[in-house]
């Protein structure tokens, strides 16, 4: 099936636009050597000062449940009103430990357990 809208945008981001901003990240300080329009070599370090997103941007491009968590922080909706209160960073590792755990609940037939728990840390069912 064709990958769509969010999805597709997901998709993108991880298999094209990561993998570039890596290798830009990679040569920033060593410097790589390019063919500039006037066929001259030039040794150039490139340089990338931002990459911004939106609210619904970071909640895709975190599989983060739209209004309902923050991409950044493990707080829920309920938390959002409570803007004193600092919460925990919402870390790659930890999130890959749950998605690895609901994975395992489906593979073991319990769906409903699984999407619960991703419900509950906010999180959507995505495999990207
Ligand atoms: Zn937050």
């Amino acid at each position: 099936m064709p990958l769509r809208g969010n999805d597709l945008y997901i998709y993108l981001v991880c298999k094209i636009l990561y993998p570039l901003l890596s290798y830009i990240s990679s040569i920033s300080y060593s410097g790589c050597l390019w063919k500039g329009a006037d066929e001259i070599v030039r040794r150039c370090y490139p340089v990338l000062l931002a990459f911004q997103v939106d609210y619904p941007e970071a909640c895709m491009l975190t599989l983060v449940r739209q209004n309902h968590a923050c991409p950044t922080c493990i707080a829920r909706k309920f938390d959002f009103a409570d803007l004193q209160t600092r919460r925990p960073e919402r870390t790659v590792k930890d999130m890959t430990k749950i998605f690895y755990h609901a994975r395992d609940l489906e593979i073991n037939g319990d769906n409903k357990k699984a999407e619960e728990m991703l419900q509950n840390k906010g999180l959507v069912n995505i495999e990207v």
